[in-house]
């Protein structure tokens, strides 16, 4: 919170104070694994440190907001189902927790060497695309109509990757838009950034959607058949059909938030 409080010391309470809170609430809502809590501790505290609140403020509002969405209609038949598929199941740990937000700490620390706006703008881009991705698999997942896979059109398992509903594209959309209004209100209502989150969020989303479906590893389950992206299902190993098998969740998520990251950018060219 560089231009509210000045001492860095004063920051760093302060961070290592309301992180460890955070960390410590979504411990014990089971929204964070003990490792994932550490990791978002470490976090919270360098965005703290050395950005300005918008920073932190649109990485809460990812977090606040994702949590929100998991937990919302958890019971949900469509939604278990959805679940039983994907690689990992409710609670972020480390892994997730730098996979979502590690971009945002690497862009910080350049903007925090070399003050520019083209940090934030994309920053805004890639908190954008992480929020988008987890709105559209948390609510798409609650979808009445099957997924559709994004490159052939054709009908999908719920929950394999690359499978895309109306609803969860609304849900994408509507997720990379939360972060630009919010970069918008915390910037004294600049509207370019909300057209930049939307788009650059959008985007890449779009791109974690096509690269889930392309290159991502799938593997089958030998006892029931089904498809997954999990390397284990009803307790046994899986056999790899496709993809690259170094390509998991989190690289997906890595390249996805890099072109947003890149997009957000160039559209700051622009706007
Ligand atoms: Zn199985």
């Amino acid at each position: 919170m560089v231009s509210i409080i000045s001492e860095w010391w004063i920051r760093l309470a302060i961070g290592l104070l309301g992180s460890g809170i955070v960390g410590l609430v979504a411990l014990k809502a089971r929204a964070l694994s003990i490792s994932g809590a550490i990791s978002a501790m470490i976090m919270g505290t360098i965005f703290i440190v050395l950005g300005e609140p918008i920073w932190f403020v649109l990485l809460i509002v990812f977090f606040i907001s994702s949590t929100f969405w998991s937990k919302f209609k958890k019971g949900h038949r469509a939604k278990k189902l959805a679940e039983a598929n994907y690689e990992k199941t409710g609670q972020r740990d480390a892994g997730q927790v730098w996979a979502n937000g590690g971009f945002g700490v690497i862009l910080l620390m350049g903007y925090a060497i070399l003050p520019s706006e083209m940090w934030l703008l994309a920053y805004i881009g890639v908190m954008g695309a992480v929020n988008a991705d987890t709105w559209a698999t948390e609510i798409g997942a609650l979808s009445r109509a099957a997924p559709r896979s994004i490159i052939t059109g054709k009908k999908v398992d719920v929950g394999t990757s690359g499978g895309i509903t109306l609803l969860g594209t609304i849900a994408s959309l509507g997720g990379a838009l939360a972060i630009g209004l919010s970069a918008s209100i915390m910037s004294s209502g600049k509207l370019s950034f909300i057209i930049i989150g939307g788009i650059a969020g959008f985007a890449g989303a779009l791109v974690d959607s096509i690269l889930g479906a392309k290159l991502q590893a799938m593997y089958r389950c030998v006892i029931c058949g089904k498809e997954t992206e999990r390397s284990e299902h009803c307790g046994q190993a899986t056999e790899h059909i496709r993809g690259w098998q170094r390509l998991n969740n989190d690289w997906v998520n890595i390249v996805c938030s890099v072109t947003a990251g890149i997009v957000a950018v160039l559209l700051g060219l622009i706007f």
